[in-house]
């Protein structure tokens, strides 16, 4: 195909051939056998050269075998270089005549005139260079004596710059170069076949090189394609290597977190949205038998059972709603034993903040719950006992005070008031005691009834009214009118205790405020707020944990005792309520508590 259409090129650029004739074939039949010899030898060419990706091997291949076929002198292959000077790059010499290869010709030799008129497909043909009507300049003929040339056949290679124009018949050729044969002994008449072997052979060697412009585009497209697909290699390389090593990282920190948390004594697990355990430690294996294979897939309530999962869900829930949280629980252990545990759940989280899941921390509280047991049944009874001989002696203490059983000096009077301030003390203290081990032992049941909101108020404000009055504080009280379900002694002791303590932290001629409202149809809102010294913010939490008073002196100065808070807060539990305490420093404070409203 691509031979035709070079031939087909050939024909459109209407080759020059100027013959120059001077002696006839010989014999006619030795010329027709070595026709047919050339023919073969061509075809032989031919296939070297398609066969051949090398451009340089198919120049010397094809010089020789010019050579050979045509019995020249010498063949070369000449290229034009783009400044208009040449280079043979290719040659077959005998060996009596000098060599031309690697020489550069001047732009002289080959003018630019010359040049067009090949490059439009002329072929030269001189049959004797001497010879006047060859036209060869007197300078040129010097030239070419020196290479000893008598005869010259000058075929030119052409390049077709662009296949695309070529299909729409315009076929723009650029002259590559020239493949020259030489008869240096003798002048030589060329003969037709001659002329058309070169002009074929020229033909192949600019498919050649067509082959190897598009082997040279190719390797630099494999080798771009190459060094692309190296660097995404390398990448891959990288990222896999990233990934190995991420991995050997999880993996090697999957294991120290299953070592650390096997060897704890509390179950650790990690539960998911679907409350199915996704991971778990030994030590649910100790506790309750199964082990973590076993437990792994399978949902809180299959592991803990029926009745256990019902006191747990409603905290499970709360963490998939995104609520860390703390609660005790009973649970059974293999062995059939009751065991009190602490749980907290943490929730975790996705990076779009969405819950997917927590972790689950058990420990075990039997001792401490065994001990707090001990200590409230041991303070219940301590109490109790107590409480009898303080009576009597309080009692013996006012006797005295009377005077009745004779007079007392000032100092004695002085030391039987003390006498009697820290046995009214004492006497609070164990009262306070019994009455917070029994709300906490759920001994005592609230015996709630139908009341109404002033009527509490009130109640809680007179019986506070003589305190406030010894103190110089007013209490000023806004009453309202909403009925609520309590047991109303426990309410008003709440309401005491807050008014007593707002006015013990109050100044002289400060003001205490107890106000309500109902609040969304569903609570009633209390509060008890002062002028007084305030409570430090990170106080405002413990003061109602047990004895835990802000400053230490208060018990001594102001007859407390640290547990009023804590009963409040145990009441109003027992309520449903919740109950807390905001304050500014040297300010004030201001104590809230709700009570579920009555639903009719
Ligand atoms: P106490 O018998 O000591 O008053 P509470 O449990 O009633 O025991 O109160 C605990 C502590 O909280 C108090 O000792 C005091 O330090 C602080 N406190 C309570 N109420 C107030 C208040 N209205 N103003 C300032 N401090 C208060």
């Amino acid at each position: 195909m691509a031979k035709r259409k070079r031939s087909n090129s050939r024909t459109a650029t209407q080759p020059t051939v100027a013959k120059e004739s001077l002696k006839a074939p010989s014999h006619e039949q030795d010329a027709l056998w070595r026709q047919r010899q050339w023919v073969k030898l061509f075809a032989e060419v031919t296939l070297k050269i398609r066969q051949s990706l090398q451009f340089k091997e198919i120049l010397r291949a094809t010089v020789t075998e010019v050579q050979r076929i045509l019995q020249a002198d010498r063949v070369l292959i000449y290229q034009v270089l783009p400044d208009g000077t040449g280079r043979a790059i290719s040659e077959a010499v005998l060996p009596d005549y000098p060599a031309i290869l690697d020489l550069e010709f001047p732009e002289e030799v080959f003018p630019t005139d010359y040049q067009q008129l090949y490059a439009k497909g002329r072929v030269r043909a001189i049959a004797d260079v001497h010879d006047p009507k060859a036209g060869l300049s007197e300078c040129l003929i010097e030239f070419i004596n020196q290479f000893h040339i008598k005869a010259k056949l000058i075929v030119p290679i052409l390049q077709n710059l662009n296949s695309h124009q070529q299909n729409e018949g315009i076929a723009p050729n650029q002259l590559w170069g020239l493949v020259i044969a030489h008869h240096c002994d003798r002048p030589h008449h060329w003969a037709d076949f001659e002329l058309e072997l070169m002009q074929q052979l020229a033909d192949q060697i600019s498919i050649a090189l067509a082959q190897a412009q598009l082997l040279e585009h190719l390797e630099e497209i494999v080798e771009v394609r190459t060094a692309e697909l190296q660097e995404v290699n390398r990448s891959l390389q990288q990222e896999i290597n990233d990934r190995m090593q991420a991995e050997a990282a999880l993996r090697l920190s999957e294991e120290q977190l299953r070592l650390i948390t096997n060897a704890l004594p509390v179950l650790i697990a990690y539960v998911d949205g679907h409350q199915r355990y996704r991971f778990n430690n030994k030590a649910y294996e100790d506790w309750l038998g199964q082990s973590p294979a076993d437990i792994y897939g399978s949902k809180i309530k299959t592991v803990w059972g029926i009745e256990c999962y019902e006191r747990m869900k409603v905290y499970v829930k709360l963490a998939l709603m995104g609520q860390a949280i703390t609660y005790e629980n009973e649970i059974t252990l293999k062995d059939g034993l009751p065991c009190s545990v602490n749980v907290t759940y943490i929730p975790h989280l996705d990076e779009k903040q969405k819950v997917i899941g927590f972790f689950a921390l058990t420990s075990d509280i039997s001792d401490r719950k065994a001990i707090e047991r001990m200590k409230d049944e041991f303070i219940a009874v301590v109490s109790h006992e107590l409480r009898t001989p303080l009576t009597s002696l309080h009692s013996a203490l006012k006797i005295l005070a009377t005077g009745r059983l004779g007079n007392l000096s000032s100092d004695g009077k002085q030391m039987l008031e003390i006498a009697d301030d820290n046995t009214e003390r004492l006497v609070r203290l164990v009262n306070n005691v019994l009455d917070l081990q029994r709300i906490e032992s759920g001994d005592v049941r609230m015996e709630k009834q139908v009341c109404n909101v002033a009527a509490l108020m009130i109640q809680a404000t007179e019986s506070m009214q003589p305190m406030a009055q010894q103190h110089g504080v007013v209490l000023a009280v806004k009453p309202i009118d909403i009925e609520i379900l309590v047991d109303s002694d426990y309410i008003v002791q709440a309401l005491t205790n807050l008014l007593s303590n707002a006015i013990k932290f109050s100044t002289t001629d400060g003001k205490v405020w107890l106000t309500a409202e109902g609040k969304a149809n569903t609570e009633v809102l209390f509060s008890v707020r002062d002028q007084g010294q305030g409570i430090p913010s990170d106080k405002l939490e413990s003061i109602f944990e047990r004895f835990q008073q802000v400053d230490s002196s208060d018990s001594r100065r102001r007859g407390g005792t640290g547990l009023g808070l804590t009963i409040c807060r145990k009441i109003i539990e027992q309520h449903e309520g919740k109950i807390w305490a905001e304050s500014t420093l040297g300010e004030g404070s201001n104590f809230s508590f709700t009570l579920p409203l009555l639903r009719v």
